[in-house]
């Protein structure tokens, strides 16, 4: 299962990256940047460019 997985997310404000749990995200999802608190919609492109970082060979 992958549910703990963490994905990172790059802030495109302030280009601050952070970490959310894959089990939060999902197509239409709102993140919250934690240094300037831009709210990024996760989007179906966005969203599988992710899984295809992960599926390369991240930390999973
Ligand atoms: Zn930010």
């Amino acid at each position: 299962m992958t549910e703990d997985l963490n994905i990172q997310i790059t802030c495109p404000v302030c280009e601050e990256n952070f970490e959310k749990k894959a089990a939060d995200l999902h197509d239409g999802a709102i993140v919250k940047c934690p240094k300037c608190g831009e709210k990024t919609t996760i989007k179906g492109d966005m969203f599988t460019d992710m899984v295809k970082n992960i599926e390369k060979g991240g930390h999973a």
